[in-house]
């Protein structure tokens, strides 16, 4: 099953194969910040299940902590689309869950960074909560 993952205007695509191979929330406050949203929703998927990529994307590398990593989002409505980080996820490339704006996506097997969680966020369902990044 292909998903088409695209940002808010449509200029910005990407189709992928199947299900994500996992997916995060990460709660921390770059993640609240450069999304404007109180969680970053991302599914890992492995770059050879990409399909193609449609539209011009600009690319942001002010991530914290990450020097490597490129956020891929459209100049036209700011989305962010897609991304890698090769030091946390190498041969890896994230995908915003909500760019599939698709109900029956599965949802976050993982939260991190849950100490940042605002404090009227509940436990998502089926998602562990990460000690390793708390
Ligand atoms: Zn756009
Ligand atoms: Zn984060």
């Amino acid at each position: 099953m292909n998903r088409k993952a695209e940002c808010g205007c449509g200029r910005l695509k990407v189709v992928v194969a199947g299900d994500p191979q996992m997916s995060y929330a990460c709660h921390c406050d770059f993640c609240q910040k450069s999304t404007g949203s109180i969680a970053a929703f991302g599914a890992v998927y492995r770059e050879e299940d990409f399909i193609s990529f449609e539209g011009e994307a600009s690319v942001f590398s002010e991530f914290r902590n990450w020097p490597d990593a490129k956020k891929h989002f459209c100049p036209v409505c700011g989305t962010t689309v897609h991304w890698v980080n090769p030091e946390a996820f190498p041969g890896m490339r994230m995908v915003s869950i909500g760019c599939f704006a698709d109900p029956e996506f599965p949802g976050p097997a993982v939260q991190v960074q849950t100490k940042y969680r605002h404090s009227w966020c509940g436990d998502f369902t089926g998602a562990a909560v990460s000690k390793e990044f708390s």
